[in-house]
């Protein structure tokens, strides 16, 4: 089991709520998969997500909606 480097608890898989400021608007993104510490609470999202994450948010922008809430497709 992987430590957290903040604190020394446990990471544990979980998911999380995602959400960018874009200035014209906010995107959020439901279910994102993370590493969650038990402990402190720190996320970590993985590389491959976090592209995922960036994909959504670039078609969120083109958009231009205010409020865009989505959930993570994985
Ligand atoms: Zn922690």
């Amino acid at each position: 089991m992987e430590k957290c480097p903040l604190c020394g608890g446990e990471k544990k898989q979980g998911y999380t709520i995602y959400s960018v400021d874009l200035n014209f608007g906010v995107v959020v993104v439901k279910k994102v998969p993370a590493m969650i510490c038990s402990q402190c609470g720190e996320e970590w999202i993985d590389s491959k997500t976090a592209k995922k994450l960036e994909n959504i948010v670039n078609s969120a922008r083109q958009t231009h909606s205010e409020l865009e809430v989505l959930s993570f497709q994985p």
